[in-house]
């Protein structure tokens, strides 16, 4: 078993790193900031890689796609979250939209849909939770009725990422209301533009796109916006969800953020002037979370291979998430520790340190543990599928 990249995805690698270092505006630090340059700069920025072939490059050449190996892919993955994910909101095309669409749409959908997808140039959102339907999605009460004519959909979704920046929604609602609750669900593709479809940006400290409410009033939408047969939109959702959660590139991030901090330990000293880089404390924590980012790199090429062999990745993708959300808390913890009052400040004062700042890697961490399913859903997973424990 050979856990290192072929050489030529590692060449590869380095002419991306060339790319990224041209490309990459100093102000930028990552995708959730508050900066309304963010938006306009990801679509600048994931046409220009569209035009390299990086794009979808492991997507097929019927797709537009490169057929690229998914260890090319992957190193797109590593290096993206590692400089703050320049692809913005498109990331989601890619690691579930796209795949799901190519899985269960129609001809005429995949010509639809994935052209642009392919060429960089469209922004898709999620809308899944409600307000009363998060961990137990299967019971969102957003209702898509026939009507003859197609479908009118009435609901509300919320916490929906990018949403008021999106071009469509990859829109789960219910379509039969006297099925079992898993059962009646359907997925739609729903252009944001229909009437009826209203969005609100929700403030939060994960910057001004995060969080939206989106809200379904009588819109109308064709019959081929459905994706997949009628009412088996839970095993629609269910495999992009899978794609999603291993499609986050953690390992990517966090190995950038340790960097961030082992360089800060050697250049820094404590307020007794003991250099950070001495202390035992700082030394050990950093060298465990060296050790975990490793273990999180390792597991997601598990799930990248057998996801590509056609394997369930629904175990391992839990595990490799809830590492995921445990890490991102410890190393948040241990900027704010090791930052000092510094690490308070906000990215756009000059006392900040960290590139970013600890506040904000803090404020990251949090919703790690929520989104993509939660850390304890995650946990119910592994211990139910992977562990068979009874259900409780
Ligand atoms: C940054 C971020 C981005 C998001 N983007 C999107 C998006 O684009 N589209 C979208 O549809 N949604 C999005 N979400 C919403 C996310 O999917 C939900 O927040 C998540 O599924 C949890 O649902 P909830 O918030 O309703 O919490 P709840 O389900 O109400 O859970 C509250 C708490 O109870 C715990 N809990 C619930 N059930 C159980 C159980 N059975 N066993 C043990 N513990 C349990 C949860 O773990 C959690 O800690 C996003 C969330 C975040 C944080």
């Amino acid at each position: 078993m050979n856990f290192e990249y072929p050489a030529e995805a590692e060449a590869f690698r380095n002419e991306l790193r060339a790319f990224l270092a041209a490309e990459l505006p100093t102000w930028w630090t990552n995708l959730w900031v508050n900066d309304d340059r963010v938006i306009p700069f990801t679509l600048e920025f994931c046409q220009k890689m569209a035009a390299k072939g990086w794009l979808a490059m492991a997507w097929p050449k019927e797709y537009g796609g490169s057929d690229a190996d998914i260890w090319h892919q992957n190193v797109v993955r590593e290096e993206m979250w590692g400089r703050g994910e320049p692809r913005g909101p498109q990331f989601m095309n890619l690691n579930y939209i796209g795949p799901a669409i190519m899985m269960f749409g129609t001809d005429a959908q995949k010509e639809r849909y994935i052209k642009p997808m392919v060429a960089g140039e469209v922004i898709w959102c999620q809308g899944f939770s409600e307000p009363d339907a998060g961990s137990d999605l299967a019971s969102l009460r957003t209702r898509a009725d026939d009507t003859g004519a197609g479908f009118k959909i009435n609901g509300q979704k919320i916490w929906t990422s990018y949403a008021a920046q999106a071009q469509y929604c990859f829109l789960m609602a219910r379509t039969d209301p006297n099925a079992p609750k898993h059962k009646g669900i359907s997925v739609f593709l729903v252009d944001m533009r229909t009437l009826g479809i209203t969005v609100r940006p929700i403030q939060s400290m994960g910057g001004p796109i995060e969080f939206h409410e989106v809200f379904f009033d009588d819109a109308e939408v064709p019959y081929d916006t459905l994706l997949g047969p009628l009412n088996q939109g839970w095993r629609v959702a269910m495999s992009a969800l899978e794609g999603e959660r291993a499609g986050v590139g953690f390992a990517g991030l966090y190995g950038l953020q340790l960097e961030k901090l082992s360089q800060f330990a050697r250049e820094s000293q404590d307020i007794s002037g003991e250099p950070l880089s001495h202390r035992a404390d700082v030394r050990s924590k950093l060298v465990r979370l060296r050790a975990l980012n490793r273990a999180l790199r390792l597991l997601m090429y598990k799930v990248v291979a057998n996801q590509a062999g056609g394997d369930s990745v629904l175990v391992d993708s839990a595990i490799y998430k809830t590492l995921a959300g445990d890490m991102s808390m410890q190393i948040a913890h241990l900027a704010m520790d090791v930052a000092g009052p510094r690490g308070f400040c906000l990215e756009n004062d000059p006392m900040v340190t960290l590139g970013d700042g600890a506040f904000r890697w803090w404020t990251h961490a949090l919703p790690v543990q929520i989104a993509v399913g939660s850390s304890e859903i995650q946990r119910n997973i592994i211990a139910q599928r992977g562990l068979g424990l009874p259900r409780r």
